[in-house]
């Protein structure tokens, strides 16, 4: 559930703005179909984009573990953000690991969260694995760390270049991974592997 906090909506400006959009497009706001639709788009995005002005490592909260110096990975996490070029939807999985240093590890939730939070707002995907990247360098201080995100971009699949189905995939890499290609090999196995 997104937090209780100010997503910094603006629920009026919203519906008239929706409002205003539907009639762009030659529709007719009184049609019963369409006479909730503002205020249910105004209510959605509080829903969808309530993480605009959240910072994602706030989720983060330091573990300590002394003596834990293995990769940490949690893949395959949902996710589902907005194009900011089209507001269109581009959902997909997150992968996520990190070599911990001096025995600070977080729950493995909250590297879902992460993605979660980092996700809920207008985003394109390459900065989007940089964010939940960044964050988890930041708060951890990890030896490493390995976001890559696949994803269908619904702004790629139904309209312009209209490949159903295709994934962009975007990494970031930090640390450790960057620098000893067997120890980002080791963690892109993992990832890609089928256990
Ligand atoms: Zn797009």
């Amino acid at each position: 559930m997104p937090p209780k906090r100010d997503s910094g909506i603006d629920h009026e400006k919203v519906k008239r703005a929706v409002t205003l959009f539907l009639e762009a497009i030659g529709e007719d706001v009184e049609r019963p179909g369409l006479v909730e639709t503002p205020d249910r788009v105004a209510r959605m995005c509080e829903e969808i984009l309530y993480s605009t002005n959240t910072d994602p490592a706030e989720v983060i909260k330091v573990l300590e573990a002394p003596g834990h110096d293995e990769i940490v990975l949690v893949k395959d996490i949902s996710f589902y953000s907005l194009c900011e070029h089209h507001l269109l939807p581009f959902l997909g999985k997150a992968h996520v690991a990190y070599i911990p240093a001096g025995g600070r590890l977080c729950g493995i939730s909250k590297l879902a969260r992460v993605v979660e939070v980092a996700s809920r707002r207008l985003n394109v995907q390459e900065h989007l694995c940089t964010v939940v990247a960044d964050a988890i360098n930041r708060v951890l201080r990890p030896q490493g760390v390995i976001v890559v995100m696949e994803a269908e971009h619904l702004c790629m699949t139904m309209r312009g270049a209209r490949k159903p189905g295709s994934k962009t995939v975007t990494s970031v890499v930090r640390g450790i991974f960057r620098e000893r290609p067997a120890t980002r090999a080791e963690a892109l196995s993992l990832i890609h592997g089928s256990s």
